[in-house]
């Protein structure tokens, strides 16, 4: 997979090659969103493996080779899952476990804050159903305990923002401190 590349290079050459792509139905690309997501989880002062998370929280949109707007078709490409089976090679639980959760806590939120489906753009409300709509109440106590919740549902909010066209924020060459301390040690030696 990696061969001899440095992991944050093959981060790096990922976002090179699919990071234009459209972000779902928004009018940003899915580099956009990267950065708006992860300038938000730093205004926020998150912890360096929860930036990294929000950084990377769509990757997996970028690994898959279906159209990036499947959505609209009624298909659910489960990038939570591909991105985190992806990234666990380079990275812990503390930064996949919110990326994993991050669907998820969607539903959560949807059912916990009354004022938060109201607030989901169109193409993430399409989506939402495709994902399994508003948690139950027993679905949310079980949420509550799975680690990194808490995480999950911060890099949640953030995500639902950072859909601002032409928005100015730093670039990736910012994170890369970021990127490499977050990596599991084997990979960084
Ligand atoms: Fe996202």
């Amino acid at each position: 997979m990696a061969g001899n590349m440095a992991a944050t290079d093959v981060i790096v050459q990922l976002f090179e090659q699919r990071g234009a792509d459209r972000y779902g139905g928004e009018a940003i690309s899915q580099i956009e969103h990267a950065l708006q997501t992860a300038h938000l989880a730093v205004s926020h002062d998150a912890a360096d493996a929860l930036v990294v998370a929000a950084l990377l929280h769509d990757v997996g949109h970028l690994l898959h080779t279906m159209p990036d707007d499947v959505a609209g078709f009624g298909i659910d490409m489960r990038h939570e899952e591909l991105g985190t089976d992806w990234l666990s090679t380079y990275f812990g639980p503390e930064v996949t476990a919110p990326i994993r959760l991050h669907v998820a806590a969607k539903r959560y939120l949807c059912a916990t804050d009354s004022e938060y489906a109201g607030r989901l753009s169109p193409a993430s409300r399409q989506s939402l159903f495709l994902q399994g709509g508003p948690m139950s109440a027993s679905e949310v106590a079980a949420f509550e305990l799975v680690p990194n919740w808490d995480q999950a549902v911060l890099l949640r909010a953030w995500d639902d923002e950072a859909k601002v066209p032409d928005l100015v924020v730093p670039s990736l060459a910012s994170y890369q401190r970021r990127l490499e301390g977050a990596l599991r040690r084997k990979v960084r030696a």
